[in-house]
């Protein structure tokens, strides 16, 4: 079957599709409108970039992870776990416009005014609608991008275009664990001779996400500058000051999301979420939970802590780091075991996971 109308069948009209972006950008077949992936003309390609970038096709996930990343990190919940740290930006004014405690516009600056990469692809929203793509190359700019939008933009298509482009060679890029996982695949080069540039993805830099929104269904909200999930047990989401019954929102989250077995962005150089220590939600807000993954991650967190960009927090004593970590996978795990079955009920069996079903056996209930 063309590489087109596979994608088109198996991910965009079973509702698995992400609207990462990672099958645009490259060609004019595909295209974005307010939250939708589709199909604008008929390709002929036996085999596209576009299917096997997709992070909701079928990959052997397992080896996709060892080809990158030390296998003595590797943990089946987590992904990759060099370290967790709690962390927040220095900088308050980075703080004041974050999501939670700024690491990551923090990590970025930083990592394009050192030189590990040379721009990065961000989201910028209109206070928090209508997120686009964004291509930075100035360290001044990162900050305009900071906060989370629960929209999804195809954020992947910008990247894809800066790398057809060619002119920068170490492109950062910030996503969702969709996001993150078709960087990777990217960069496994299914085509040698047909890779648009994907070694020019500099570092990739992870967010934790639980789900994203419905586009259309977002703006019956109204905008806010800043929409934020709290942790569970408040069951609420918050713009600006507004509280909204967290079952108002549920309704909204984007199907495909219910298949998603990745809660922190496991491909990722480093990845970043909200603080959830045993501290409680009064001393975490404010601050981050941090995963270093892979040794130019660690590299730059390192720098960041010598050059006082970035705060630390201890979590306490080994016991309090020891129940911090287990919590975190725990919350991961069970986002697995939800996606497994959901998948499972979808058709019977584990769908973009089947080539992966060793390491997703322990969450088939
Ligand atoms: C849809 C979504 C769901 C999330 N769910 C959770 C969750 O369940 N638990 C949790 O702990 N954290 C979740 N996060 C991550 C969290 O909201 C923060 O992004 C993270 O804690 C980093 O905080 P920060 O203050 O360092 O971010 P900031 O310093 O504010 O930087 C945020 C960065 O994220 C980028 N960005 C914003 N929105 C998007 C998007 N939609 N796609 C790609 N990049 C984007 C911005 O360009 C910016 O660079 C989610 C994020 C998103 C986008």
């Amino acid at each position: 079957m063309l590489s087109i109308l596979e994608l088109e069948r198996k991910v965009v009209k079973t509702n698995l599709c992400t609207n990462c972006g990672a099958c645009q950008g490259m060609c004019p077949y595909w295209k974005s409108y307010e939250g939708r992936t589709f199909v604008d003309y008929e390709c002929d390609r036996a085999e596209g970039r576009c299917k096997y970038f997709c992070p909701r096709m079928p990959a052997d996930l397992d080896s996709l992870m060892k080809k990158f990343f030390e296998e003595k990190d590797i943990t089946s919940e987590l992904g990759p776990v060099k370290g967790l740290y709690l962390t927040r930006a220095a900088d308050p004014q980075i703080r004041a416009k974050a999501q939670h405690g700024g690491t990551m516009t923090a990590l970025v600056e930083l990592a394009l005014a050192e030189g590990f990469i040379d721009a990065a692809v961000l989201s910028k929203a209109e206070g928090t609608l209508d997120p686009e793509g964004q291509l930075i190359t100035d360290p001044a700019d990162v900050r305009a991008c900071s906060g989370s939008s629960f929209q999804i933009p195809p954020t992947m298509a910008v990247l894809n275009e800066a790398l057809k482009e060619n002119e920068y060679k170490k492109i950062g890029v910030v996503g969702t664990p969709c996001k993150t996982l078709s960087a990777y695949k990217m960069m496994a080069k299914p085509f040698e001779d047909n890779d648009n540039n994907a070694d020019n993805i500099g570092m990739v830099f992870g967010l934790f996400c639980g789900w994203g929104l419905d586009w259309k269904g977002m703006e019956a909200f109204g905008d806010a500058g800043h929409a934020d999930i709290l942790p569970s047990k408040f069951h609420r989401m918050d713009l600006d000051d507004r509280q909204v019954d967290l079952d108002d929102v549920l309704p909204l989250v984007r199907e495909n999301c219910n298949y998603c077995y990745d809660m922190t962005a496991e491909f990722a150089d480093l990845s970043v979420g909200g603080a959830r220590s045993s501290e409680g939600w009064d001393t975490d807000k404010g601050w981050n939970q941090l995963i270093v993954r892979s040794e130019k991650g660690q590299k730059l967190v390192e720098l960041a802590r010598e050059k006082g960009i970035l705060e630390f927090r201890e979590f306490g004593d080994d016991s309090a780091k020891a129940a911090a970590m287990d919590k975190l996978k725990k919350a991961s795990a069970s986002k697995k075991s939800k996606a497994v079955q959901a998948l499972i009920e979808k058709d019977g069996t584990l769908g973009y996971l089947e080539p992966s079903k060793e390491i997703f056996a322990e969450y088939i209930k």
